[in-house]
């Protein structure tokens, strides 16, 4: 490190290297010529500049004030100015070049003032800064006290939404945040947080509005009086969740919301058909474009009471996948032990669902998932015969569709039998919602014809005049009770529409043991297709069959009504007796029906849906029935003027249907 001190200013003319130190040839510079007044007029301007300077700079040292002290050479003063300024060194360098003293001079008088306004301009901005800072160090502090105020008046006492609610305060309009926000504190606003109905304790008149509105269910309008009166007894948060299962049509919603009624209640309703996704139930968290809250909590919103009927349709069509499993999800909501917490993502909240009613409804028992089937008090709504048909069309759907057509009694009357016509010509269902909207159809076109001719009717509905209003039958009496062909039977099916009468057709041609399959056969329809035709391999002795009949032949089984897909497991006795019917050339009667599944020892196993498929054999005039002998507890739910009607003959083994079969 060296340190190198100024003596003079020179110019160079030439350098010399002798020894490794540099030599040059220079020669002194000239400087300016002064008066004295003049010089000091120079230095007097100088030192108050730098004087101010000082003051004003903060990084400007003041020991240069003790250096200046009392020189008059500007020569002298500038230089020593020059290597206090705080500048840079290419400056510094002009400083040295530069031999005029006057134009040093001017050089720190310019550079001084020049750093003085930067200076000022810098402080300026610090003021402006400083003083937006202090305004909103200001808001920061009275927006604290708004809350502290808030909280000591117990406005808002949860933190969370404290603070989402001051962060909205402090959002600018024109923030994108704002809209999410805003709609986050609707939803909160609008949840029924506290209120709730008061409950009709007087079962009673429960029971008595429930007969009011639906007619039968006797059974299922019991077991929910019981529930409601352990439930006041108790008041036991941990009652157990209703599920009503049925067909389509045959009440359960409907009976649900009049519960609802019955006691004072709310009622609310999603569906949860179809769903795959956790999120559908227990929402997308807020960070999600366009999140909102599940389906639980839109519903709680609709409902605007914490004490609703809370009605969750089709349970038994949620899927799982990898978007995760609904079911576990809305077991969660359901659980009495965790739903008094039930958090949903979007609203990130505890919400206390422990005081709500939950009903849920599925068509089939077996596709309710496992996991949830467990906690639910399951209540089986079945199909109505003709006759409850009958009694539901003229005590509620009648009447009702009369007073909402703007007629009444007098002027539209339907006789029993169009009402029966009407039920087995233009209807097919397990339940009466097609049965409600063909009554609509007909009252409907009363109330044209009242308008259109301006009078007053009363019109009475009778078979004579029903084809008018309702066109052709849609669907025929199945009443012939010839011998059907050889190779056909009756079976008996459990579908969408309750129960239903389902021919199978058996025949064989030449060929080589091949088994063709056709009408739309589900796996397991196709499995005892096969089961069917092995077993009766197996006992060619006992049916009196040759081998060779087997080896010769080709086999083709149709299932009529093709469009209509084919699963449950219950065609297996129906199966081997047409392929029996076939092979021996006999003929079953038209009024037999039979239902049950095959094992490959001949077996007859249970079957679901008793009920329904007793329905459809009555309906189609079916005399004799086999079913399964594991199914006779079943036959206590069946009406009695059905089994007024039909022969039930209870099997366990298939050998029992060959003997008595023909
Ligand atoms: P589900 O929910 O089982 O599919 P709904 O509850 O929607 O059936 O009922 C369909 C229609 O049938 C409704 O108009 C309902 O009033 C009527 N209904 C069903 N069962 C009865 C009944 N037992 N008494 C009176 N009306 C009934």
């Amino acid at each position: 490190r060296i340190i190198l001190s100024g003596i003079n200013r020179v110019y160079v003319h030439a350098y010399t290297k002798d020894d490794n130190l540099f030599e040059a040839m220079v020669s002194d510079t000239e400087e300016d010529e002064l008066d004295i007044k003049e010089e000091l007029a120079y230095s007097r301007a100088l030192n108050k500049h730098i004087e101010v300077y000082v003051k004003e700079v903060p990084y400007m040292s003041n020991s240069v004030l003790g250096q200046i002290a009392g020189i008059t050479s500007i020569s002298r003063l500038t230089d020593i100015i020059a290597l206090f300024l705080p500048t840079t060194f290419e400056r510094k360098k002009e400083y040295i070049e530069e031999v005029s003293s006057t134009s040093r001079v001017k050089m720190i008088l310019d550079d001084i003032n020049r750093d003085i306004e930067v200076m000022k301009l810098e402080e300026e901005i610090e003021r402006e800064v400083t003083k937006k800072m202090d305004e909103s160090q200001k808001e920061y502090v009275l927006r604290e006290k708004i809350k502290a105020i808030k909280e000591e008046l117990g406005d808002i006492n949860d933190k969370d939404t404290d603070i989402d609610l001051l962060r909205y305060e402090m959002c600018s309009s024109l923030s994108p945040e704002v809209g999410i926000i805003r709609n986050y504190i609707d939803w909160l606003i609008n949840l029924p947080w506290d209120n709730f109905t008061k409950d009709e304790t007087n079962l009673v008149k429960v029971k008595k509005y429930l007969d009011s509105t639906h007619f039968g269910l006797d059974k299922a309008k019991e077991r929910i009086i019981e529930y409601l009166a352990v439930k006041q007894k108790t008041n036991n948060l941990k009652s157990p969740i209703l599920c009503f299962v049925g067909p389509p049509g045959v009440g359960k919603t409907t009976l649900a919301k009049s519960i609802a009624k019955s006691i004072g209640r709310e009622t609310t309703k999603i569906s949860v058909g179809g769903i795959n996704d956790e999120a559908e139930i227990v929402g997308h968290r807020r960070t999600y474009l366009g999140a909102n809250p599940g389906l639980i909590i839109q519903g709680m919103k609709k409902a605007g009471t914490t004490n609703p009927v809370f009605i969750i349709d089709e349970i038994d069509k949620m899927t799982k996948d990898i978007k995760g499993d609904p079911a576990s999800s809305l077991l969660e909501v359901l659980d009495p032990e965790q739903n008094n917490k039930f958090i949903d993502l979007f609203i990130e909240e505890e919400f206390d669902l422990s005081n709500v009613m939950f009903i849920t409804t599925a068509n089939y028992i077996e596709q309710i998932p496992n996991e949830l089937r467990d906690r639910l008090e399951i209540i089986e709504l079945y199909s109505y015969t003709e006759y409850e048909k009958l009694d539901i069309a003229k005590k509620h759907l009648i009447p009702k569709e009369i007073t909402e057509h703007g007629l009444t009694s007098k002027n539209v009357r339907f006789t029993d039998d169009a009402i029966l016509t009407i039920i087995r010509g233009y209807t097919k269902e397990a339940g009466v919602r097609e049965l409600d909207r063909v009554i609509a159809t007909v009252i409907r076109k009363i109330v044209k014809d009242i308008v259109m001719n301006n009078t007053k009717s009363n019109c009475i509905i009778n078979n004579g005049n029903i084809k008018k209003y309702l066109g052709n039958k849609k669907y025929l009496d199945n009443n012939d009770k010839e011998l059907l062909s050889a190779g056909v039977v009756n079976g008996l099916a459990y579908t969408p529409y309750g129960g239903d009468l389902l021919q199978v057709e058996v025949t064989y041609f030449s060929g080589t043991g091949n088994l063709v399959l056709t009408g739309s056969l589900g796996d397991v329809m196709k499995e005892s297709a096969t089961i069917a035709l092995s077993y009766i391999k197996a006992n060619a002795k006992t049916f009196k069959l040759d081998d060779k009949i087997f080896r010769e032949n080709d086999f083709h089984i149709h299932v009529p009504e093709g469009a209509i897909p084919k699963e449950g497991p219950s065609a297996g006795v129906t199966l081997t007796t047409a392929i029996l019917s076939s092979l021996l050339n006999k003929k079953v009667s038209s009024n037999v029906a039979m239902t049950g599944e095959v094992t490959l020892t001949g077996k007859v196993l249970p079957i679901g849906g008793l009920k329904e498929k007793s329905i459809a054999a009555f309906r189609s005039g079916i005399e004799r029935v086999f079913i399964p002998k594991e199914n006779e507890p079943d036959l206590e739910e069946i009406p009695k003027e059905i089994k007024n009607k039909i022969d039930f003959i209870l099997v366990d083994d298939y050998i029992q249907i060959f003997k008595k079969v023909w």
